[in-house]
């Protein structure tokens, strides 16, 4: 899953703060989606029992461990090149450890220790509580390797230490793996079927990190708009559920309502949206309650209905369209991003232009966009020849790209002269002078630091923007602060 980190946090080692451990050091870093940044909290959290520190030196450290994304080709790419740096590392510290985890880990299993000689240690999306079990095989001589993946594990359980957190955003993960089999896609076969955490575990998570002093959540899954707790189990299963857990059952609306209630003040968001699984009952939570913010990440991937069926999304261009009108009838202010993969199987000219109608019609506020990549395994694989000319991928890849920043200006340009409210997260990176925040719609915004912290919700007024920042000043705490 994705959506997607900001691309500088790709492949950052995450610290978390040191403890007096038994010595021993790990660096962890990860690559694609939040769910794996995400999911480095967990592994840490693990580790951390076990005795490890965290580092940023790949020299200081006794266990390198790399959380990967087979989302793309190129993804995987970036991965091998890292593992030949860790190399080049081993040959002067031959007693530091590698292991792999993640989708590669899962999409390549034992393989991977033949092709790349220096992992000692394969561990896929569902078996990092068997980390300890699996460092001391590796300790006494032997690589490892645990690919299982679960029919219930959500780690609801382990409370994640927050790496490299600015104190003020925190992810919250609520469904694992996922069910909707899009033709291109490889995360069902990596991160297995599709399962929902507990709502009182999730509750106590949010709790803490209130306690802690956290303004705004992220509920994280492939597709969090299928969450349903019944009381455990796979969600395909929840046909064969017994009356009584399907009358207490809870859905992704609820639960929404759930956290909205119990933190008024804490911003919530959630991600990511599949179209075919957004009901009207999710939209109206998010009208309700000021405190969910308004911004649905609803990644489309095409504009004609042809591709959209051969991609096994569940959903016509009509149907997409009436989603969003509800949601704008409903949630006016509201922002709207976007995925898209241009150059799918048998993609026409004429394809291409239904996507750049589709985004007419939407003028999402910003959109990740991607030149189809063949993933070994997944339908359109075995079904579909990867037909449309990399060049010609690639042109319209750039045409849709030029569109969304047009789109993205209209859409940042809507906000000059008027005052948001803005939730301080960190410096801005063009100025040690200006904060950077996000406004409810997610858009990122930059003014003059003056006596407010990381931390404050500030009104500030619109004076400018670029097609993905805006530009104000503060003037004054927002009700919210
Ligand atoms: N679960 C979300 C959904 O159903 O839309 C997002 C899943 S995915 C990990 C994130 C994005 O990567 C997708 O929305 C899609 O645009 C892109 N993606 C997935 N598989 C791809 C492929 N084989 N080639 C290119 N892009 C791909």
């Amino acid at each position: 899953m994705e959506k997607i980190i900001d691309e500088k946090q790709q492949g950052n080692a995450l610290v978390m703060e040191p403890k007096t451990g038994n010595g021993k050091k790990l660096m962890i870093e990860s690559y694609g989606c939040q769910m794996n940044f995400s999911d480095s909290e967990i592994v840490a959290s693990i580790l951390a029992k076990e005795g490890f520190d965290t580092t940023q030196s790949l020299e200081e450290a006794d266990l390198v461990l790399i959380n990967t994304c087979s989302i793309r080709d190129k993804a995987e790419q970036t991965v091998r090149k890292r593992l030949e740096k860790y190399n080049a590392v081993k040959k002067i510290n031959p007693g530091m450890k590698v292991g792999v985890l993640g989708c590669m880990a899962e999409r390549l299993k034992a393989k991977f220790l033949e092709e790349e000689k220096i992992v000692d240690l394969v561990v896929g999306p569902d078996a990092y509580k068997d980390l300890p079990n699996l460092i001391n095989e590796v300790e006494e001589g032997r690589n490892a390797v645990n690919v299982i993946l679960s029919k219930d594990e959500t780690y609801g359980d382990i409370s994640p230490v927050r790496l490299q957190s600015n104190g003020v955003s925190a992810f919250v993960s609520i469904t694992r793996g996922c069910d909707n089999m899009c033709t291109f896609c490889v995360v069902p076969f990596t991160r297995g079927r599709e399962r929902s955490r507990d709502p009182q575990s999730i509750m106590e998570e949010v709790n803490d990190l209130a306690k802690k002093g956290f303004k705004e959540i992220t509920l994280l899954g492939q597709n969090v708009d299928s969450y349903l707790w019944y009381g455990g189990g796979l969600k395909k299963d929840f046909k064969n559920a017994s009356e009584m857990q399907k009358a207490t059952a809870t859905n992704f609306a609820a639960l929404l309502r759930m956290v909205a209630e119990a933190h008024p003040k804490m911003r919530i968001r959630f991600s990511t949206s599949n179209p075919q699984d957004m009901t009207l009952d999710v939209i109206e939570a998010m009208a309700k309650y000021r405190n969910i913010c308004n911004y649905i990440h609803l990644p489309v991937q095409s504009g004609s209905n042809r591709i959209l069926k051969e991609m096994n999304r569940l959903h016509t261009r009509e149907e997409y369209f009436t989603l969003i009108d509800n949601i704008k009838r409903l949630i006016p202010d509201v922002a709207i991003s976007q995925d898209m993969i241009t150059g799918f199987p048998t993609e026409t000219e004429e394809d291409h232009q239904d996507t750049l109608s589709l985004m007419e019609y939407v003028k999402y506020d910003y959109g990740f966009m991607f030149a189809y990549s063949e993933r070994p395994g997944t339908m359109a694989a075995r079904k579909l020849e990867d037909d449309v000319p990399e060049e010609v991928k690639k042109r319209r890849l750039t045409e849709i790209v030029s569109l969304q920043r047009e789109h993205s200006l209209y859409r940042t340009q809507q906000f000059v002269g008027k005052t948001v409210e803005v939730l301080i997260e960190k410096e801005s990176k063009k100025s040690d002078a200006h904060w950077s925040g996000r406004t409810t719609q997610n858009t990122v915004a930059v003014f003059p630091k003056k006596n407010y912290k990381v931390g404050d919700f500030v009104n500030v007024k619109i004076e400018d923007c670029t097609s993905a920042t805006l530009i104000g000043e503060a003037v004054g705490y927002s009700e919210n602060n």
